[in-house]
């Protein structure tokens, strides 16, 4: 009798300290290949490019910290070579409509409108934990002063994954060891939520379906130093980590609180 009640209750916090394996986070890489996203001034950067090469090692930190991670995008795979190498090495999970940037509603909540809604309707298919769309910023031509980046969640149910990944920027990535430095003034994230009902489409479609998300804006395709940056090998490694430890935190915090 002692041995099977030691079993059981060695079994039970076993299972309590590590990662609940059902949980699952669906990522999701911005634009296609046909049309990139916002682009550096010198068009050696896109965020859709920069994603496809890098999402890989997000989902992998998520999986090793005892996850599900699916990665998806609105368009077909690449074509061209290496992206659609990257895109078949992680299993990309292509929703296959072309992406004419045109805005159009959600197949779930038809009031939800915008451009790659697909992706949306994926996610709620999915039913994660959270979403998170992985995006780079823009402005117009090369930045003449740096500007924070952005995380913006979705309003009801992405405030506390919203700060998670704003807390993993600051602290493990901006003018930080191995990290990027834009001589700190104005090299933070900040985080925000739209008020408008009728921007930021995917975010209220998942809002509305009970799902945390959240998009990251937080590096810019048109400030010198992060496009220098992101171009790296070292640099996209660090970015998709630090993508990776907010999520991290945030399910481990959840499921801490959930106890
Ligand atoms: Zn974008």
């Amino acid at each position: 009798m002692k041995i099977i009640l030691w079993i059981l209750v060695s079994g039970m916090l076993l299972l309590s300290s590590t990662a609940d394996a059902s949980e699952l986070v669906i990522l999701d890489i911005g634009h296609s290949m046909q049309s990139r996203g916002a682009t550096s001034p010198d068009g050696k950067l896109s965020e859709c490019a920069f994603w496809y090469k890098n999402a890989g090692e997000v989902k992998r930190a998520i999986e090793v910290a005892g996850y599900r991670c699916i990665i998806c995008n609105r368009s077909s795979a690449p074509t061209h070579e290496p992206y659609a190498s990257y895109a078949k090495k992680v299993g990309v999970v292509q929703l296959n409509k072309p992406d004419t940037g045109v805005r159009y509603p959600s197949k779930y909540f038809p009031s939800r409108i915008g451009a790659g809604m697909v992706s949306a309707d994926f996610g709620i298919e999915q039913k994660p934990a959270c979403m998170v769309f992985l995006h780079l910023n823009s402005t117009e031509g090369w930045l003449k002063s740096p500007v924070a980046g952005l995380i913006i969640h979705s309003r009801v149910h992405g405030k506390t994954l919203g700060e998670s990944l704003q807390r993993a920027f600051n602290e493990e990535l901006l003018d930080r060891p191995g990290g990027v430095s834009n001589g700190g003034k104005g090299c933070r994230t900040i985080i925000r939520y739209r008020k408008e009902e009728t921007a930021s489409g995917w975010l209220n479609a998942l809002d509305d379906a009970g799902i945390p998300s959240a998009v990251i804006e937080a590096l810019y395709v048109n400030n010198r130093v992060h496009a220098a940056y992101l171009l790296t090998d070292a640099g996209g490694k660090k970015v998709a980590q630090t993508v990776a430890h907010g999520i991290i935190n945030w399910l481990a915090s959840r499921s801490r609180h959930s106890r």
